[in-house]
């Protein structure tokens, strides 16, 4: 039996032009409040090399008793030699697992067996080998108290066999500091919705960027302003070939453009996963899961071309979605509009492409999205058309409107950072209302209300050929041209302008 997350997403490939090749896109998330004590403690092991089993001791708060589970139901199929710790009690009820301690400690241990489950599953967001590494998710192998006092704790501390055998484990878990050296930890609740990890034997850089609101101006009201974030970059292999400088170079100013429009990166730590495709150049998929601290998967042909790297979205659009909260299904067109936007807008502001590719791009593909954007809605919407150009058309709209209403005072730009200083990042479940709200009172028009009104819940007359006209954006004989006097002209050109600092 196998239960995937709810939360997952799955996005299928677009073709062609700039900013066109959309393909496979995962976001999900979960909470990530901190617990202030009780919990559990886990010791992971890697015995061998590659990795075929891993080693679980786990002692938790409390004597219990404590119903342990799995989230995927995987986890029964694949626990070899469970058992109680010393001074702790066991017994089985269905599929689930109880536990009693003694002394204020619930003590437990078991092996996982990763092969196994590998032979079972074929899935990244599973279990996959790829040569001496492995990607999964904590959430494959863990079992976890699920019914008493949630959410718990759980920390995790990697066994010294691991590193003897030149084993790692990356993952983008929460870090605290004690006086035991540094921990990581998630949320139980979290579990479900937790992100990529990789074990074995692989590369691993760390990347540093401009910390969250470290770039914020004196007037912005940032609730924090962190020195450094880390992107911890974990290569599976086959590895990369060419230039590493290269490709480390382009993480870094992708992450660093994505750390100048939210005023500095918006999580502390992301772990971006490479999975490189042999003998192939440029990038294929994203995929971001950001439960527990967001992960980003990215599949890359293990070729180094710069020109391919730099001239493609995709990354650029997974790092963005790391700046929203998750909004599931229902704001799917929401999260995937701001990401196709912004994508669009920082790869020109950066002056990585003509501002005109991304005009003609957006006149090209928006037309896309007017079933939905004319039809049911885009709340609706779920194709590809609806949900990532319906959005990012809603999306056009609501910053042209909030620079006309404050005669260019406020953007786009203002609404999203206030919703990610609000405690809104990916790794945070909100509805499409609530960010909506906390947007409008932000820039001080009800821009978001009113366009909701108009095409989430259903759909309106939407005129696209009188926006390109009123832009300045003209096709004519010769293909294609602006027009600097149209009445949105001054806009068209702030939007992709680079903002003074
Ligand atoms: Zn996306």
């Amino acid at each position: 039996m196998r239960r995937l997350p709810a939360s997952s997403l799955a996005c299928i490939a677009l073709a062609t032009s700039a900013i066109a090749s959309l393909s496979g896109t995962d976001v999900a998330a979960g909470s990530a409040t901190a617990v202030a004590d009780g919990g559990c403690h886990y010791r992971l092991v890697i015995t061998d090399q590659p990795v075929t089993r891993i080693d679980i001791r786990f002692s938790c708060a409390g004597d219990g008793p404590w119903r342990f589970g799995g989230h995927r139901l995987i986890p029964n199929d694949h626990v070899r030699n469970i058992r109680p710790g010393a001074g702790s009690l066991m017994s089985r009820e269905g599929y689930d697992w109880i536990f009693s301690g003694s002394n204020g400690a619930t003590r437990g241990a078991y092996s996982f067996d990763m092969m196994d489950l590998i032979a079972s599953t074929n899935a990244v967001s599973i279990a996959q080998r790829h040569g001496s590494s492995l990607i999964t998710s904590i959430s494959s192998l863990l079992l976890y108290p699920v019914s008493r006092r949630l959410p718990l704790s759980l920390h995790f501390s990697v066994g010294a066999a691991s590193q003897q055998e030149g084993g790692k484990i990356a993952t983008a878990f929460h870090r605290t500091s004690t006086t035991q050296g540094e921990i990581q930890w998630i949320n139980s609740q979290d579990v479900p919705d937790s992100g990529f990890m990789v074990l074995g034997r692989f590369a691993k850089r760390i990347l540093a960027v401009p910390g969250r609101g470290s770039l914020a101006r004196a007037d912005e009201k940032a609730p924090y302003r962190e020195g450094q974030a880390k992107i911890i970059l974990a290569i599976v292999d086959p590895g990369l070939e060419g230039d590493a400088a290269v490709f480390d170079g382009w993480v870094s100013a992708s992450a660093k453009l994505v750390a100048e429009y939210f005023r500095g990166f918006p999580a502390r730590r992301t772990l971006l996963v490479i999975l490189p495709v042999e003998s192939r150049s440029g990038v294929f998929r994203g995929r971001v899961i950001s439960g527990g601290g967001p992960t980003v998967l990215l599949t890359v042909g293990s070729k180094i071309d710069r020109a391919q790297l730099y001239d493609d979205w995709i990354l650029l659009h997974e790092l963005i979605h790391i700046g929203s909260p998750y909004l599931r299904l229902a704001g799917r067109w929401l999260n995937e509009g701001i990401a196709v936007y912004l994508q669009s807008v920082i790869h020109v502001r950066a002056g990585w492409l003509e501002a005109d590719r991304i005009w003609r791009g957006f006149m090209h593909q928006m037309p896309r999205g007017l079933d939905a954007l004319q039809g049911a809605g885009l709340g609706s919407a779920r194709g590809i058309g609806g949900v990532y150009w319906g959005g990012s058309t809603f999306l056009l709209l609501a910053d042209i409107d909030i620079r006309r209403r404050t005669n260019g005072g406020k953007t786009l730009g203002d609404c999203l950072r206030t919703v990610l200083w609000a405690g809104g990042d990916s790794s945070q479940v909100w509805t499409p209302e609530r960010m909506m709200t906390v947007c409008d009172k932000a820039v001080g028009t009800d821009t978001m209300a009113r366009l909701a009104s108009q095409y989430v819940s259903r759909g309106s007359p939407l005129d696209l050929g009188r926006l390109w006209r009123d832009l300045g954006l003209i096709r004519d004989e010769n293909g294609f041209r602006t027009d600097n006097k149209a009445p949105l002209a001054v806009i068209r050109e702030a939007i992709m302008r680079k903002p003074p600092r």
